[in-house]
């Protein structure tokens, strides 16, 4: 006799229950999405405390010292709180000072440890350590987001990321060593994700990868298939295909990570005709070619300014974001100032500065000329003036223009105003806007919705605008 459901079964014992915790970049936290989506669809449920839970995993980041100090502190309150704790991301996959393993020197009583990008690994110890419930019920957990799995952003955007590790080898960055060369996601999963998102409500998708510009390398442009027809793994293509499967939800597409190869120029067309957002956030860390090249940088032999220079002249609306390390080793005076006067002349509308501090484990150590920590904060701070005047002037510069908003927050339908952002900020990293209540008593504000609003001054890094 086959089973039926039956009233009995609302005496099924609940549900194991995990406590998360995800930390570091938005690439770590599409790995803590996917094990969330993985533990749901097996029908594990998620617990708020580390007391409620059956067993904690923490996601760890490994990026700065700093990072490394938040995530052991992390686990070392999971097993204080809870004491089944399974570590991964990438900390996981660092050494520690005698060669074995960093977190297991650390924190000897977690049940396992995994480096980054590993969801069966950390299925693997769940089961090992708490059995999966066969409930045929809630083994298949419908999300709203149907093949793109749990989301850890709101519901009106989301990541996508389109590839695993890298292969350049900056000197400062170790992630290379953690996350391991580039593997480019297949073209047709990408844009699959993508539809079920925009299905699922997405209003603005964010690419994200170490190197945008790099997709595909691995794998020669191979040509995949999406909806029938064939497209390349290849940025060009991924980024004119999203931009068509998002407009019919009137949905934007804004890339991340993208480094400055002549290739991009075929993307910026795409900016200007509106298929994808006229954003390109560009980590170029410095200006001056010399320090570009002891920081083995991709792309440093471009002409920057040049190509800047460009992209604006083909899309006039372009903003970018970019990140510097100030006082480099090595880091000459002259070197330092070519840095200021090319964030002045690039524009660059929305800059990130880090004094340079050492990574254990990166190439720079090596390099000899380490600045006193003095002169790599001054530094940074006499870049943060720099890039705020730039970045001030051209903010000014919209007052009395009527821009389209993500609305983010409205309390009340906002009715007493609300928070959104314009195409020129990315959430969590760039400015937003601060939105009046409407003047119109009909007009109401909805989180996630487009409004549009008249922009009529500038705070800060951020905008006051008046829906209209
Ligand atoms: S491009 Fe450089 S900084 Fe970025 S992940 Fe690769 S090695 Fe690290």
């Amino acid at each position: 006799m086959s089973e039926v459901a039956s009233p009995e079964r609302t005496v099924t014992p609940a549900a194991p229950k995990v406590g998360f915790v995800s930390l570091g970049c938005p690439k770590a936290l599409t790995d803590s999405e996917l094990i969330l989506t993985q533990l749901s669809a097996e029908g594990y449920q998620t617990s708020k405390t580390f007391e409620g839970a059956d067993i904690v995993i923490v996601n760890t980041c490994g990026f700065i010292d700093d990072a490394v100090r938040e995530s052991l502190d992390t686990i070392g309150e999971a097993l204080a709180g809870n004491g089944r704790v399974i570590v991964t991301g990438c900390l996981g996959a660092k050494m520690g000072a005698e060669g074995g393993n960093l977190v297991r020197q650390m924190h000897p009583s977690v049940l396992a440890v995994t480096g980054p990008h590993a969801t069966q690994e950390v299925m693997d110890a769940v089961h090992a350590n708490l059995p999966k419930p066969h409930d045929p019920f809630i083994d298949l957990v419908p999300n709203a987001f149907g093949v793109a799995g749990i989301k850890l952003t709101p519901r009106h955007y989301a990541y996508l990321k389109i590839s695993e590790g890298c292969n350049h080898r900056c000197t400062f960055c170790i992630i290379p060593s953690m996350r391991g060369d580039l593997v480019s996601r297949p073209v047709g999963d990408v844009l699959s994700e993508a539809k079920a998102l925009f299905e699922g409500g997405v209003k603005e998708l964010l690419v994200i990868s170490q190197d945008t510009s790099a997709y595909g390398v691995d794998v020669k442009y191979r040509t995949g298939f999406w909806d029938g027809k064939p497209v390349k793994t290849r940025m060009l293509e991924l980024v004119r295909t999203l931009g068509e499967i998002a407009e019919p939800y009137g949905a934007w597409v804004r890339l991340h990570y993208v480094y400055p190869y002549p290739s991009v120029d075929e993307v910026i067309p795409l900016m200007a005709s509106g298929q994808v957002l006229p954003y390109l956030d560009v980590p170029l860390q410095h200006s001056h070619p010399d320090v570009l090249r002891r920081m083995k940088r991709p792309a440093s032999g471009e002409k920057n300014l040049e190509r800047i220079a460009r992209w604006r002249e083909m899309s006039p609306e372009l903003v970018i974001r970019s990140t510097f390390i100030a006082g480099f080793p090595g880091e000459t005076e002259e070197e330092f100032e070519h840095l200021l006067d090319f964030i002045r002349e690039a524009e660059i509308d929305r800059a990130g500065c880090f004094a340079y501090s050492p990574v254990e484990g990166a190439a720079a150590n090596e390099i000899p000329g380490m600045l006193p920590l003095e002169v790599r904060e001054a530094r940074r701070a006499r870049f943060m003036e720099v890039a705020e005047a730039v970045s001030t002037a051209k903010l000014r510069r919209r007052i009395g223009a009527t821009m389209q908003v993500l609305v983010d927050s409205a309390p009340g339908l906002g009715r007493k105003g609300g928070v959104g952002r314009t195409y020129a900020d990315a959430p969590e990293i760039d400015g937003t806007v601060r939105l009046l209540p409407p003047e119109k008593i009909s007009k109401t504000l909805k989180v996630g919705d487009f409004t549009r609003a008249r922009v009529v001054g500038v705070e800060g890094h951020d905008l006051v605008a008046l829906p209209i």
